[in-house]
């Protein structure tokens, strides 16, 4: 068990069940439980839904690759939960910095954890 003041790596969240690096470079970090439900990711990003059921919104998809950066990263730059530094993180597995919102501006990521 993981000491609970232990920080938390992001190279390890969701590993679990994900597709190799080479065939999805990035990843996302849904802060859920900070989402309102404002819905602009889902203007602006095809991987991302309102959920009629719960309010708050969803990605179909947590691994993905070069193709649809762009727009994962538009529904991360354009939430405005947390006074706008953003509920949605995209990450590059790589190097496990945070390519979007990046409030901080140096690729840490921005996750309330
Ligand atoms: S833009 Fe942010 S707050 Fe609005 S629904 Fe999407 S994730 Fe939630």
């Amino acid at each position: 068990m993981a000491d609970e003041d232990e920080p938390i790596d992001p190279s390890e969240v969701g590993e679990a069940d994900a597709p190799p690096v080479e065939e999805a470079p990035y990843k996302l970090i849904f802060e859920a439980n900070k989402c309102f439900g404002a819905g602009k990711c889902a203007e602006v990003s095809d991987n991302w839904e309102l959920s009629i059921q719960t309010g708050i919104a969803q990605p179909n998809v947590y691994f993905f690759g070069e193709d649809d950066l762009d727009h994962n990263v538009r529904a991360a730059e354009v939430c405005p939960a947390k006074k706008d530094r953003g509920v949605i993180h995209v990450i590059d597995r790589r190097t496990d910095e945070e390519i979007a919102p990046d409030p901080n501006g140096d690729g840490t990521v921005s996750v309330d954890w």
